[in-house]
């Protein structure tokens, strides 16, 4: 056991964690983080300026660097020759699926997770989301409405730096935003193909920075953000909240730390956090007086659920049951493909900027009536192409030899493809459970996933397709095809729901602060408090309510709720 009795502990340096971090180093308590992999460093981690005919396995990595691990699937994206040897994916931790359940888990371990790597898309929420249950009746309403976390948005946006343009759609609230990116000449064709059958085509919100903000430099458009950007010209963890903590000399900072359980004192209130050391295996104890869990939206739940005792025999802060329930997912896939003959012959620009869209079609189904369509709630579309440093394209083309790479060449510079991103519902039959029968290498017993696509979302799909069809007809453009089925559940990594948090503790695991209803010197910050998933991507509101939960907190510090160490 450590010594020292830390004001708080944080598990978790990602977005949500690292942002509780700064925020309570900077109130000037005493805060012990824990992280599960080792500190990342990007002079040596992120390694982007490279061709990939410089990379002895063509960026792909070594076919055999997973042998002898204990998860041996490979992350795509993000995972590659490019962070190859650095140990920054979680591999030695497996995870188990139930029967027909094919959950893909992408794992960044290393210090600010996943946001070392992320597609940046940061739209706000709005009412239409929160309170979604009253306008169709299905599940549950936020505990939150807009006008209460819309300063909580523009604060994370503010901080963040997220560039985009107002636009007044019933579904996107507006915010606070740094000058656009100019949209290209793919993007001026699409979007007037879209205008004609009626579908939005706008500038996405976009957590990457267009002019230099709050220290940080402007974007070179270099496009190879989801190798790691090598100056933070987008918010990540690694270049915002984590320096700016240690500035304060409140933090310790515990790497390779992987966090088995929360512990409790007699009463079943949390006291601290039992971890094994990855390097000496051995288990150890660290005490605080708040325990903040950010380890990820199902890892936080693992943790809970390993936290049993007399107290919480079902898992800590469960009295409700609803902990490890309501697991929902963005499904993802590419419903139409193709190029735009207009581009044909144009010679190669480095267009691809920003190494993804820097536009969307916000939600435009049933806004008028929650209703018109034949599926509930609605979804968005990023619509794709530019030059890459990679042709993706490569896997939409038939044939071989030079007559391929003359094909490859040729279409280069007039791909398109479109990728969807549907809200699932909440189903019972999609939750998390503890694996019975598996522990991993460490000892901790694992985490397994149940989950399926259900129709709602399916029918969001298959709407979605025929859309594809209507665009590239409307923008004279070939259609080559579109995905058979959607991406495997997972492949968003926008996963919500599993500590879902409403007013009701016999309904829901935390309060609307996200803090535990049955343990309240415990809070969470991260996506597992959605109740539900909407067509937006979470990290910008995990940062905003990480910075209100943060609020609410040292407010109980203030009032003696809770006691310094
Ligand atoms: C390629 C890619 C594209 C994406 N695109 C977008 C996008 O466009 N927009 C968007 O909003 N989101 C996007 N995301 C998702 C986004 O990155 C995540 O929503 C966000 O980073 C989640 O932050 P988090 O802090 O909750 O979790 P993570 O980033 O996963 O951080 C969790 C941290 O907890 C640590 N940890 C985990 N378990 C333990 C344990 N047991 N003990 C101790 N520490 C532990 C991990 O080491 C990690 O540092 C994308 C992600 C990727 C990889
Ligand atoms: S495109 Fe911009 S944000 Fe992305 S890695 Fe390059 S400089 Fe960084």
């Amino acid at each position: 056991m450590t010594a020292k009795t830390f004001d708080a502990i944080v598990v978790g340096t990602g977005a949500g964690g690292a942002t509780a971090m700064k925020i309570l180093c900077e109130a000037g308590l005493q805060v012990c983080a824990l992280n599960s992999g080792p500190r990342i460093d990007p002079d040596k981690d992120y390694r982007g300026h490279r061709q990939v005919y410089d990379l002895k396995f063509r960026g792909y990595g070594d076919p055999l660097r997973l042998q002898g691990k204990a998860h041996q699937e490979p992350y795509s994206v993000e995972e590659s020759e490019y962070s190859e040897g650095r140990d920054l994916f979680e591999h030695d931790v497996a995870y188990s699926n139930g029967p027909g359940t094919d959950w893909y888990w992408k794992r960044c371990k290393a210090t600010g997770g996943k946001a070392n790597f992320w597609g940046r898309s940061s739209a706000r929420f709005g009412d239409i989301d929160f309170k979604a249950a009253d306008l169709d009746g299905f599940g549950e309403n936020w505990p939150v409405d807009y006008a209460e976390i819309s300063p909580w948005f523009s604060k994370a946006e503010r901080y963040m730096g997220v560039a985009s343009t107002v636009q007044n759609r019933p579904s996107n609230p507006d915010g606070d935003y740094l000058p656009p990116f100019p949209f290209r000449c793919l993007d001026y064709i699409i979007q007037k193909g879209a205008e004609k059958i009626g579908v939005p085509y706008l500038p996405d919100r976009c957590a990457q920075l267009t002019v230099p903000h709050n220290g940080h430099p402007a974007c070179h458009y270099c496009g190879n953000c989801s190798r790691g950007c090598d100056v933070g010209s987008f918010f990540s963890p690694t270049w915002f909240t984590i320096p700016e903590a240690e500035a304060t000399k409140n933090l310790t900072l515990l790497t390779n730390a992987l966090v088995r359980e929360v512990l409790v004192d007699e009463n079943g209130q949390a006291n601290g956090v039992a971890y094994v050391d990855r390097g000496s295996r051995k288990e150890v104890e660290v005490r605080a007086k708040v325990v903040v869990l950010a380890a990820s939206c199902v890892e936080t739940a693992h943790i809970m659920l390993n936290s049993k005792s007399r107290h919480w025999p079902a898992g800590i802060t469960n009295s409700s049951g609803q902990l490890r329930k309501n697991l929902c997912d963005h499904l993802y896939g590419n419903p139409g493909y193709g190029y735009l003959p207009q581009l044909l012959g144009q010679p190669p620009r480095p267009d691809n900027i920003a190494d993804s869209t820097i536009s969307w079609m916000p939600r435009w189904q049933n806004l008028k009536n929650s209703r018109e369509e034949k599926f509930i709630r609605g979804y968005s579309v990023y619509m794709g192409g530019g030059c890459g440093g990679f042709p993706g394209h490569y896997g939409q083309l038939e044939g071989f030899g030079s007559k391929f790479k003359r094909d490859i060449k040729r279409y280069y510079p007039a791909t398109v493809g479109a990728l969807i991103q549907a809200p699932s519902l909440p189903s019972p039959t999609n939750y998390i459970d503890i694996d019975p029968e598996k522990k991993d290498i460490f000892g901790i017993p694992q985490l397994r996933f149940h989950f399926r696509w259900g129709d709602n979302e399916l029918l969001m799909w298959e709407h979605s397709k025929q859309v594809m069809i209507d665009l590239f007809k409307s923008m004279g453009a070939e259609f080559w095809g579109a995905d058979d089925e959607p991406n495997r559940p997972g492949t968003s990594l926008h996963e919500t729901g599993v500590c879902r948090f409403g007013n009701d503790p016999k309904k829901f695991v935390t309060n609307k602060w996200a803090q535990a209803h049955d343990v309240p010197n415990l809070y969470i910050c991260d996506a597992s408090i959605f109740p539900s998933c909407t067509d937006k991507t979470t990290t910008m509101p995990i940062v905003a309510f990480t910075m209100r939960t943060c609020d609410h907190m040292l407010d109980n510090f203030k009032r003696g709720v809770h006691k310094r160490a």
